[in-house]
């Protein structure tokens, strides 16, 4: 394994048909931001299943691992797990700030991206990302 570079990376699920997978996104950018990219960084979790093989260089150079899924399937840590690797937090949006999963399609047939997205568990979950990254 190459030496550890003390970089955390954050695994977040960034589902594409619900607030919650959105809101990990969002929620994982804002921590990268508040925390600074020589610290943190997102990995590129669709590469792990298909052994990309920087993906892995990267992972294996990791702090620590963290994952950030929206609701209780998990598909992040399942996915770092079965790669093979061990995880130092697994956050989940509906569990641990109580998020209520919902399509983004939900509403008027004109719906932008980000109208079901709330800023309030946007700034949350970005707390309990931060608070993860910083913990030893
Ligand atoms: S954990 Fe839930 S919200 Fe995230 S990608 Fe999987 S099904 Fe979607």
């Amino acid at each position: 394994m190459e030496e550890k570079d003390g970089k955390t990376v954050i695994y977040a699920c960034f589902g594409g048909f619900s607030n919650t997978g959105i809101t990990t996104a969002l929620a994982s950018m804002d921590a990268v931001k508040e925390i600074g990219l020589d610290k943190v960084c997102i990995g590129c979790l669709g590469g792990l299943p298909i052994n990309v093989k920087p993906v892995y260089e990267n992972t294996d150079k990791a702090k620590k691992i963290i994952t950030v899924d929206g609701c209780p399937m998990e598909c992040s840590r399942k996915t770092v797990e079965n790669a093979g690797y061990k995880i130092a937090k697994s956050i989940v949006l509906v569990r641990d700030i109580g998020m209520k999963k919902k399509s983004l399609y939900e509403g008027d047939e004109n719906n932008h991206l980000t109208d079901n997205i709330n800023e309030e568990d946007v700034r949350k979950a970005k707390e309990l990302i931060v608070k993860a990254i910083l913990e030893e």
